[in-house]
């Protein structure tokens, strides 16, 4: 299957281990995860966020409940909020979810943003598990044709090296532990290069939470426009 349909399965199969009630996915564009996720009855909110209004206007009303859904209502009712806004503002309403999905999302961000995005994410929202993939650069020439960013919207993108040191800068921080993985062998089995999409996936570090943690005030903060909200 084509890399983005494995990662949307990487973040599915991570669903179905770890059963989380509340999800948000940052960066959710044509809402097409989200679409995946809502077939998860352990789901119970689910929220997407992407800063272009548009393109999450574009197919966001096939969220909608089908007909039979209606008619046969789940046990535990989800509710389905869309927002524009930008990761890198405080929005109350993100703050505690069990986890985070941050898929391909970082590397669109202006370098100098990475930070500030960090803090809010890990300190702010402060989710139980967060999921970030990203392009490998040092995959890059084994893509054919591919010079420069995989991408002409990318501002960087990271070695391994670069996305593990700041993936563990973030941990120590705030408190998280990390497993690196990804999608996308290297068809040499050469397991030096790594993934062609890295991911990164966090946890609550249960030895730190509420220790030397970087505590953030609990100032009311709203910064994002409701577009779209169901209930099933
Ligand atoms: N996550 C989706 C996926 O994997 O198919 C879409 C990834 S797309 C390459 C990156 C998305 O991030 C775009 O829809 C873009 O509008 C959004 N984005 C860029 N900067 C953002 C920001 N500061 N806040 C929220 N979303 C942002």
């Amino acid at each position: 299957p084509p890399l983005y349909k494995q990662r949307y399965q990487f973040v599915v199969e991570f669903v179905k281990r770890h059963k989380p009630k509340k999800v948000v996915d940052l960066g959710c564009a044509d809402c097409s995860l989200l679409r995946k996720l809502k077939f998860h009855r352990d789901i119970e909110l689910l929220v997407g966020v992407d800063i272009d209004s548009s393109v999450i206007k574009h197919k966001m009303y096939a969220l909608a409940p089908f007909p039979s859904e209606y008619l046969k209502p789940a046990d535990q009712p989800l509710t389905i909020e869309l927002y524009q806004g930008s990761v890198t503002e405080k929005e109350l309403r993100t703050k505690g979810f069990d986890l985070v999905t941050c898929i391909e999302l970082i590397e669109h961000l202006p370098l100098a943003e990475v930070e500030r995005f960090s803090e809010v994410l890990f300190g702010y929202m402060s989710p139980a598990a967060v999921i970030v993939s990203t392009p490998n650069a040092d995959f890059n020439p084994l893509l054919p044709g591919c010079s420069g960013f995989r991408h002409i919207d990318h501002k960087f993108e990271w070695t391994k090296t670069d996305f593990q040191n700041w993936a563990l800068e973030v941990c120590r921080l705030y408190g998280y532990v990390v497993e690196f993985t990804g999608v996308g062998k290297a068809p040499s089995n050469d397991e030096s290069i790594g993934f062609c999409s890295q991911i990164g996936v966090f946890r609550k570090d249960p030895y730190r939470s509420g220790t030397s943690v970087r505590c953030e005030n609990l100032e009311n903060t709203s910064s994002y426009k409701l577009l779209y909200d169901v209930v099933y």
